[in-house]
């Protein structure tokens, strides 16, 4: 009988795993997928309720599969997004993201066909898995209705949702005025007589006044972060700079990469271009790099650069930061630098306390709606009730000594108890953020997809 593989999680990461395994034809597999929200495929990236919601890489860069670098350029060229000739417009455009979960779906009904012809076993089941618990050699997965058992798990649950901030009287996150999950927002149940509060001003900021402004909200939007640094747009993004990882090649400390950087930067100034691509440059070298630095220097970094090393690498393409700056320039966006100190709701009215930064000061707001986009909340102590927090109770995962994920080994199997390794669960995507640094954009994800596919195939 053939072994059987446990995906959780069909986002991206996991149907793209399932696509690599399925292409094997020496082996017959026995594969079950789990994926509770979302419709398969997209995730919540690639399932956008606006067709205005762009892509934040450019198209060149986005295929699906690491050993064919054009497979998403020329699939649009195939469904007609352009004529032959404008291929190169293309392939430097950032598309909608839609588009792009309409490219997943088509892998996907392809993969249920390889799958198919191959004479695998696939089947999908639309469920939260809740628990993982070892039994007798195998896994078993529970959600509501199933248990089944499985010899191989690989974790693939992506972004957590935002943890809530800490302010005075947390009972506040039961209101109904508070929406924790950006990307489900139920707009019809909200009111358009006072402004919105969003907290947190990156990329899903963004995201979120572009759905309300589409939706007719035409009340002035405040957002809250510690910074308040203004979002950067893509600029630079066809020239490519490489002289800076020639010089991070070998073991450098972080504050020698930071030295390295600034000069470098100084150069590139003298010639009139911004920072955008050195960073870009580093972006190959970046999990190399973090996996250079030691703990305390990891520390350092999450303290004092983090915020700006977020600003410099979460760009967007030009048309929605021009339609940003739009708003902030006509006063219908107002991005604070700051602390949300309180919350509370009196007769249906949201009224925040906020220590403004740039003021020295404490003010109050008052808002119809708060909604939190301050990303994933990664500590998955402080999770309550769900699939990642049972498993640790098993001790079947470990956090990361920074609680931005778990712990993996090269090979993405998971650190259990006393730095021991897992040879049967493997996880990637989000989840291990805290061993590489960057593990969330395609193309990590293709390429994990298909190290784990190989590494299971192989067992
Ligand atoms: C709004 C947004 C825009 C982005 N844009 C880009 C971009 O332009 N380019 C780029 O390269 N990257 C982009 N990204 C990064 C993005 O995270 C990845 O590209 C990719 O979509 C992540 O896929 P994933 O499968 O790892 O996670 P997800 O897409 O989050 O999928 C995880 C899936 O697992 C399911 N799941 C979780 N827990 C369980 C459980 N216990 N049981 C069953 N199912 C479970 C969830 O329901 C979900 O469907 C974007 C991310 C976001 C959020």
């Amino acid at each position: 009988m053939a072994n059987r593989i446990g995906i959780i999680g069909g986002g991206f990461s996991g149907t793209i795993l399932v696509r690599h395994l399925v292409n094997q034809t020496n082996k017959k597999l026995d594969i079950i997928l789990f994926n509770y929200t979302n419709k398969l495929s997209g995730g919540v990236a690639y399932n956008p309720k606006s067709k205005r919601l762009l892509l934040n890489v450019i198209a060149s860069k986005m295929s699906a599969f690491p050993d064919q670098p054009n497979h998403f350029v020329e699939w649009c060229l195939k469904n007609g997004l352009a004529k032959e000739n404008e291929s190169s417009i293309l392939a430097s455009s950032f598309l909608p993201r839609a588009v792009y979960g309409q490219y997943l779906k088509d892998i996907w009904n392809e993969t249920i066909e390889i799958s198919r012809k191959n004479g695998h076993e696939l089947n999908v089941f639309e469920e939260e898995v809740q628990n993982v618990q070892k039994t007798n050699g195998a896994y078993n997965l529970k959600s509501k209705n199933y248990s089944l058992n499985v010899d191989f798990v690989v974790l693939a649950t992506g972004n957590e949702l935002p943890g809530n901030p800490e302010i005075l009287n947390p009972s506040f996150f039961h209101s109904e005025y508070y929406h924790q999950n950006p990307w489900k927002i139920n707009l019809s149940n909200f009111k358009n007589d006072q402004p919105i509060l969003i907290i947190g001003n990156g990329l899903t900021m963004v995201d979120t006044v572009i759905e309300l402004r589409e939706n007719g909200f035409n009340q002035k939007i405040v957002s809250v972060s510690p910074n308040g640094f203004n979002i950067l747009p893509h600029r630079n993004f066809t020239f490519e700079y490489k002289g800076l990882l020639t010089q991070i090649s070998e073991k450098h400390s972080l504050l020698e990469i930071v030295t390295i950087f600034n000069q470098e930067l100084k150069r590139l100034n003298e010639f009139g271009i911004s920072a955008e691509p050195l960073i870009d440059s580093l972006r190959p070298n970046t999990q190399k790099i973090w996996k250079m630095l030691s703990l305390s220097e990891k520390r350092l970094f999450l303290k004092r650069l983090r915020h700006l090393w977020g600003v410099a690498r979460h760009r967007i393409p030009f048309v929605s930061y021009d339609f940003i700056q739009k708003q902030q320039i006509e006063n219908r966006l107002e991005i604070l630098a700051g602390k949300i100190i309180d919350i509370s709701v009196q007769n249906g009215i949201v009224h925040a306390e906020v220590f403004d930064k740039k003021r020295n000061t404490k003010v109050k707001h008052t808002f119809s709606n708060v909604i939190n986009c301050t990303g994933p909340e990664t500590n998955i102590s402080r999770l309550s009730d769900c699939l990642l927090l049972n498993m640790l109770n098993e001790e079947l995962i470990v956090q990361d000594e920074l609680n931005l994920g778990i712990q993996v080994n090269e090979q993405f199997q998971v650190i259990v108890k006393e730095g021991r390794t897992s040879s049967a669960i493997f996880a990637m995507g989000n989840l291990i953020k805290g061993v590489l640094w960057e593990s969330t954009a395609i193309n990590e994800l293709r390429s994990q997809a298909k190290y784990i596919s190989e590494k299971l195939v192989n067992r």
